[in-house]
């Protein structure tokens, strides 16, 4: 794969980056840098720590220094928005912003995490108006799973809490939404009710990645509930297959993990600073070789 170097970064190379803390183990800065390498365009895409209480004063830093537009991570997913002109109404939805670029407005930004999350389901060509959808978990990304399933037509999104006022603080906060959605919370020890007919089950918990690799937030026994072409998804991405995965797998249940969804947030932030298509296979390989490095 080539790499940019050093040499081809010259007077005129365009910036990109990504904005969080921690962000040294950001996988961003080498899918972009290879697609941005793939196209032969003068860009380059940079990591930057930048810590809570510098925010403010980074955004107007980028806008000084002319970056076309960046990425941003934990913990400033939430709290850039009071920062910029335009947020989308996708990215009001989910509550967040994951994708800012400069226009004559000034900094405007979107969350492609929906369009990342609905990207394998959308290879999938089925008709999803039928389709109840089940969230384990009721955080940040649970968030951009029910604009996704609200997005795709289905026609009921039930989330899965283990606790009742942050559950209810979810359910509520749909109510005046951009999007429209049928959602219904259930508790945790209502999930057997919530999962029956699902045919798609999508961990939004971060409950199997390591140090505890062995563990589910699904009781195998209940993939059994699901309807009989059912679709169980994890945002995890490392490691892969999870024990969800390999548990839904086993009983015949088609799995998709989280890899495709981080590669294709990127790809549709790549493609709005770009303004042109980008190569998502050059995006995912990359995503591969670095995950790869880690020993996933
Ligand atoms: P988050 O905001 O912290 O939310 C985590 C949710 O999981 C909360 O509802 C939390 O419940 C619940 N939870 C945590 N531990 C649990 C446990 N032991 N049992 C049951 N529920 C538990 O995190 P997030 O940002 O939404 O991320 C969730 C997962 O999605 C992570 O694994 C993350 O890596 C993954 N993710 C992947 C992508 C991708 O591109 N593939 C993108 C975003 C996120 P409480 O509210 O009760 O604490």
């Amino acid at each position: 794969m080539q790499q940019p170097t050093l040499q081809q970064i010259t007077g005129k190379t365009k910036l990109l980056g990504v904005i969080g803390d921690p962000v040294e183990h950001s996988l961003s800065p080498a899918m972009h840098n290879a697609a941005i390498a793939d196209l032969n365009l003068d860009y380059a895409y940079l990591p930057f720590p930048i810590a809570a209480e510098n925010l403010e004063t980074a955004i107007a830093g980028f806008a000084a220094i002319g970056l076309v537009g960046f990425n941003i991570t934990i913990p400033h997913k939430q709290t850039i928005m009071p920062f910029l002109a335009e947020i989308s109404p996708v990215a009001r939805a989910v509550g967040a912003v994951n994708t800012v670029w400069r226009s004559e407005k000034g900094w405007e930004g979107t969350n492609t995490d929906v369009e990342g999350f609905l990207a394998p389901l959308k290879t999938l060509n089925r008709d999803w108006t039928q389709t109840v959808a089940v969230v384990l978990g009721n955080g940040g990304a649970a968030r951009a799973v029910v604009a996704g399933a609200a997005q795709l037509g289905c026609r009921e999104v039930r989330v899965v809490g283990r606790n009742r006022e942050k559950l209810d603080r979810f359910a509520a906060s749909w109510q005046n939404s951009p999007i429209e959605v049928n959602l219904k919370p259930y508790r945790a020890d209502a999930v057997a009710e919530a999962v029956s007919g699902a045919t798609l089950l999508v961990n939004a918990t971060p409950v199997g990645m390591s140090p505890h690799v062995d563990r589910s937030p699904f009781e195998t026994a209940l993939f059994a509930k699901l309807a009989a072409d059912a679709i169980a998804y994890d945002l995890i991405y490392t490691p892969s297959p999870t024990q969800f995965l390999r548990e839904a797998q086993q009983v015949g249940i088609t799995a998709i993990d989280g890899a495709e969804m981080l590669v294709c947030q990127g790809a549709a932030a790549l493609e709005k600073w770009l303004q042109q298509p980008v190569p998502v296979a050059v995006m995912r390989q990359a995503l591969r070789a670095g995950l790869d490095g880690r020993g996933r």
